[in-house]
């Protein structure tokens, strides 16, 4: 969240471009919050992009010629990309994935802690605290839902950093109380 992800992803995208490599683009459908068919930056630089529901799309999609595939929003693949991105770097391609790692509550988002442990190299870009202005590695959500993921909604989220991060409290489980021998 604000931390540029989507704009590193973009800057070795089109660092690629200039090498005359053959790079494709893909997004989870579900992110259509600036465009359909292109992968917009908070600060609006673009890349045209594959909008798709499923990781394994990827394949369907994928130019023969290609060298280097970037995913953005990886998180929201589903834990299926894992696999994708390892049979396209077991290729020899290089997969490039901008993902969110915590949801709204700090929690680990998966696929991304598998999509860590097997990627060559990490980067970790930080936004900057609202609160105090320290680097931010967290989303607060200060529209209060239910649902994990609002999307589109980037007013809902702020980035703050570890020590001004409010976790919501997880919604306790109503006691399920089962009373086979009910009279
Ligand atoms: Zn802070």
């Amino acid at each position: 969240m604000f931390s540029g992800k989507t704009e590193e992803l973009i800057r070795r995208i089109k660092r690629a471009v200039y090498g005359k490599q053959k790079v494709q683009v893909f997004k989870p459908k579900l992110d259509n919050r600036y465009d359909d068919t292109q992968v917009v930056s908070h600060s609006q630089l673009r890349l045209v992009s594959t909008p798709i529901d499923r990781a394994e799309e990827i394949f369907y999609h994928l130019d023969p010629e290609t060298k280097v595939v970037g995913i953005d929003e990886v998180q929201f693949l589903g834990p299926d990309v894992v696999q994708v991105c390892e049979a396209l770097a077991s290729r020899g391609l290089r997969v490039i994935c901008a993902g969110l790692d915590q949801d709204y509550r700090g929690r680990p988002f998966e696929p991304m802690p598998q999509l860590l442990a097997v990627a060559e190299y990490v980067t970790k870009v930080h936004a900057i605290c609202v609160v105090c202005g320290n680097p931010a590695n967290r989303s607060q959500r200060i529209t209060p839902s239910p649902e994990r993921v609002l999307v589109g909604a980037a007013d809902a989220y702020e980035a703050r950093c570890r020590k001004c991060h409010v976790p919501e409290p997880v919604e306790a489980t109503p006691p399920q109380t089962l009373d086979l021998f009910e009279k």
